[in-house]
This record gives C-alpha cells, sequence and structure tokens, in this order.
C-alpha cells in the first residue's frame, strides 16, 4: 500500500516528547568535492551501471532506517557526512510553554472572547476589540490570530482568500492518537491512501496519526475507518474531524491587523510548515515593524515576502500530488492530469532536462529535499549534469564509496533514538494533553 514517496529520514527526530513539529530540510546528502551536487554523480555512475541507491548518500536516510540520531555537530572533514534534523513537539505543551514565557517577561493574557471589532471611521483601520465581559481593547496594532476564522483580518477587514483547492484538493482531515509501539522511529512517516495520506508521528507516549483527505472521493466514515485500520496500536480516542480550505489570505498584512498562522492561510501538513510559517511571520513582524500610521509600503513588502514564501512552500506539496505514482484512484488519477502553477512546471522541466534544481526566492526546501522527492516519486533527468565528465569514472567511484563508509560508520555508531530520548528528554509522566498535531 504505502507508496514512497518521500525519501525516509526527510524529518529526522531529535525531539522532546515529539510532535510533528518544525519543517524541516532534513534530507542533506553527502558533500562532493567538485562544483556539482552529488546526485549528478549517482546519475552518472548509475549509467555505468551502479545500483547503489542515492538513500546511501544520505546520513539521515541511513540512520532513520538504523533507529538512530547521529550528533549535528558538523567536522572539519568536508567530506564528513552533514545531518539535518526537524523536531517533533506536543502541540498543546509547546503552546503551555511559549505562553509561560511570554507572561514571564511582561505579556499581559486576557482570556476572552471577542464579539466585535470596531473600525476607524476614518481610514478603516481596526479602532478595538469588544470582549464579551464588556471590556474594550484599544491597539495601534492587531495580530490576528484567531484561526481558521481570521476574525479580524477577514470578517472585520474583509482580506479576501486565495483559494488552492484546485492543485491541493484535500479538504478534510480525521485525527486519532493511538499507543506507543516499539521501538520508537524517528521519522514522521506520510502514506499515500486512496483519497489522500496518512501521517504517523510518534511520541513518546503515544502516536499521533492523521488521514488527510478530499472529500470529494471518500466519506468522512470511510477515512475513519481507514485511519483506525492502519494504526500501529490501539486507539486512545474517537477520530476527531477537520475541516479546511488550502490556501491564503490575499493580504497578510492588511491596514493595522497582521494575520499569523491559520488566520494567515492554511497548507495540509504534508511538511509540517505551519509552525515554521508563523515564525517567519514574526521575524518579519519584527524586520518591519511600523509606526504608528502603517505605512503602506511597509505593509506592501511584507506581504511580498510572505506571499512568496507560501506559494513556494505550496509548491514542494503540490510536487507530491502531481508526481505521484500512485494507482488507480480518481484522486491520484486526477492529479496526474492537473495544470500546475508555472514556476513549479518550470522547475519539474529544468530537473527532467538536466537534473538541476532551479533555486527561488523565498524557497524553503533546499535542493536535496527537492530531488528526494522528484527522484522519489520517479522524476528522472534525461541526462546526468556534463560537468560531471570532468573527473574519470574511476576517481568518482573512489569517492563514492568513501562518502558511504563515512556515512555507515557515522550511523552505526549513532545511539538509538529510544536510548537518545530516554537520556536526554524523557517525559517523567503522561502528558495531560490528546493533540499530537494541529
Ligand atoms: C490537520 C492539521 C495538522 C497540522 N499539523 C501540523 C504539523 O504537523 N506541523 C505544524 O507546524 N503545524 C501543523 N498544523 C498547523 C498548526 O495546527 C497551527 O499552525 C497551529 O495550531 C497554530 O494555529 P493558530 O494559532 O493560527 O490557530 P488555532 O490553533 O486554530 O487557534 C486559534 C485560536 O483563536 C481562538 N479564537 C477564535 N475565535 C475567537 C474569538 N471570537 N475570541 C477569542 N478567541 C478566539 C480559538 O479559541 C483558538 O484558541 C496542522 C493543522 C491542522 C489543521
Amino acid at each position: 500500500m504505502l507508496r514512497r514517496w518521500i525519501s525516509p529520514g526527510r524529518r529526522t527526530v531529535d525531539g522532546k516528547f515529539a510532535w510533528g513539529g518544525a519543517s524541516g530540510n532534513a534530507c542533506v546528502y553527502g558533500a562532493n568535492p567538485e562544483q556539482v551536487s552529488i546526485h549528478q554523480d549517482w546519475l552518472k555512475l548509475r549509467e555505468l551501471g551502479d545500483k547503489t541507491s542515492l538513500e546511501e548518500f544520505s546520513l539521515n536516510s541511513v540512520a532513520a532506517r538504523l533507529g538512530r540520531i547521529p550528533a549535528a555537530s558538523a567536522s572539519e572533514d568536508p567530506l564528513s557526512p552533514v545531518f539535518g534534523y526537524a523536531f517533533h513537539f506536543d502541540a498543546s505543551l509547546y503552546a503551555e510553554y511559549l505562553r509561560s514565557y511570554a507572561l514571564a517577561r511582561g505579556v499581559v493574557r486576557l482570556e476572552r472572547k471577542i464579539v466585535k471589532v470596531d473600525l476607524r471611521s476614518a481610514d478603516g483601520f481596526i479602532r478595538a476589540l469588544r470582549l464579551d465581559d464588556g471590556q474594550q481593547v484599544e491597539a495601534d496594532l492587531f495580530i490576528d490570530c484567531s484561526g481558521f476564522r481570521g476574525l479580524l483580518i477577514e470578517q472585520a477587514l474583509k482580506t479576501g482568500y486565495e483559494d488552492w483547492s484546485r492543485w491541493l484538493p484535500c479538504d478534510r482531515a480525521a485525527a486519532v492518537p493511538c499507543e506507543s509501539a516499539s521501538p520508537l522511529t524517528p521519522f514522521t512517516r506520510s502514506t499515500a491512501r486512496s483519497a489522500g495520506w496518512q501521517w504517523r508521528i510518534p511520541l513518546q507516549h503515544r502516536i499521533g496519526n492523521g488521514y488527510v483527505y478530499c472529500s470529494r472521493f471518500i466519506s468522512d466514515d470511510q477515512a475513519a475507518a481507514t485511519l483506525l485500520t492502519n494504526l500501529d496500536g490501539k486507539p486512545q480516542a474517537e477520530p476527531r474531524f477537520l475541516r479546511f480550505t488550502k490556501g491564503r489570505r490575499r493580504q497578510f498584512w492588511n491596514k493595522n491587523c497582521i494575520a499569523l498562522g491559520l488566520a494567515g492561510g492554511f497548507l495540509e501538513p504534508l511538511e509540517s510548515t505551519s509552525i515554521h510559517l508563523i515564525q517567519k511571520g514574526l521575524t518579519h513582524l519584527l524586520n518591519f515593524f511600523p509606526d504608528r500610521n502603517c505605512a503602506p509600503v511597509v505593509a506592501e513588502e511584507f506581504n511580498r515576502l510572505a506571499i512568496k514564501e507560501y506559494e513556494r512552500i505550496r509548491d514542494f506539496i503540490i510536487l507530491h500530488y502531481k508526481a505521484n505514482a500512485y494507482g488507480d484512484t480518481p484522486l491520484w488519477n486526477d492529479c496526474r492530469h492537473m495544470t500546475i502553477p508555472d514556476e513549479l512546471a518550470y522547475k519539474i522541466r529544468q530537473f527532467r532536462g538536466s537534473g538541476r534544481v532551479v533555486k527561488y526566492a523565498g524557497d524553503l526546501f533546499a535542493a536535496t529535499s527537492w530531488i528526494a522527492v522528484l527522484l522519489g516519486q520517479d522524476v528522472w533527468p534525461e541526462r546526468y549534469d556534463r560537468l560531471v565528465d570532468q573527473r574519470d569514472a574511476a576517481a568518482m567511484r573512489a569517492h563514492s564509496q568513501q562518502l558511504r563508509a563515512f556515512i555507515g560508520q557515522a550511523a552505526t555508531s549513532a545511539p538509538l533514538h529510544e536510548e537518545y530520548v530516554a537520556r536526554r528528554c524523557q517525559v517523567s509522566s503522561v502528558p495531560r494533553t490528546g493533540i499530537s498535531h494541529g
């Protein structure tokens, strides 16, 4: 059933509590002394009959298969394999941590329901929020973190939403935690299913699971049944259902309001990028912090950057759908034949023609991540980069063997993930929360 569409080890976990969290550029291949990427050597050696898998050049992949966590420290040796990693967090515990961090630094927290948003008549800026206890909160700048509903950015300011469902057709998810299964694996698993895909995020105390699906092709009951029959342990709750529209606000910053998180947009968690985008939004806000007038030119640049970042991640996720080689089901057939955004089409065309990965400003995912997904889904270059021919094949073979030996040694000598977690960050009791993502 599993169509391996993502190179294992793309998101290898080094983490406390383990939650599907930070986004990943964790797929990193070994270094090449020449100016071309190692996968070009690999493509040439493959043409010469070498059957080695590209995964053997990725410390992430080799270590992930062994359930091990290498140290992330960089060696001076240029041949030393690089290890990329991301974190799994328990979302609720992480939120609690951030809350106490902010409160300790003087943030004032009011836990109230917003019942009305008042706008200034002169310029349409937000003047105040009215709370359910009758209080009014006035401010110069508002950050909308109200989730999908976009209470300020949409309901009050009518900013508009760009819907990406034509490229990303899944619109629902069923989520359920289940009991842990041994061994504790150091990676998130994404598995293609007939009408979507399933995530598996191993935590210390349970496994988070979910089926992201397209409601045109499967009912909620069928999706829940599929999810429940594909768990590694006993379910700990009834499946919880979520609905969403993939896309983004037309502007993330409108007047004196900045939308962060789900209020700004939503991309399905195939690459777990939402928290990254929140952090990125905060960084941009600090860099572009406005005065009381919120000059349109500042908001314009903020929006330009944020839109590019969303679109670059969107395209990486669309690639998983477009290049799929899943069996004959309506969802996957539709995706194989859909028209895709021009910049993604160009990127695929360039890769097919030369094996090179085109880089765009705002790309979160490095070339290695693109290569892993492209080759992992059988998008093959017609030829390797001819720059590789500067070296003779024997030298390339020797380098490739040396690299694999380095990687094999680094992976096998690394601690098992279970031991690593037990030593560095074992939970002393089962956390109260039941949320494994989102
Ligand atoms: C299925 C799914 C899987 C996900 N997986 C990942 C993942 O693996 N990695 C990742 O990085 N991200 C993931 N995400 C995204 C992640 O959940 C969000 O980025 C994160 O929850 C932050 O969301 P938020 O604060 O913007 O919105 P929410 O978490 O929805 O919070 C919105 C808040 O606004 C409050 N609110 C709404 N209306 C009012 C009102 N009138 N008055 C007062 N308060 C109000 C709500 O009570 C709520 O607390 C996932 C999301 C989904 C849906």
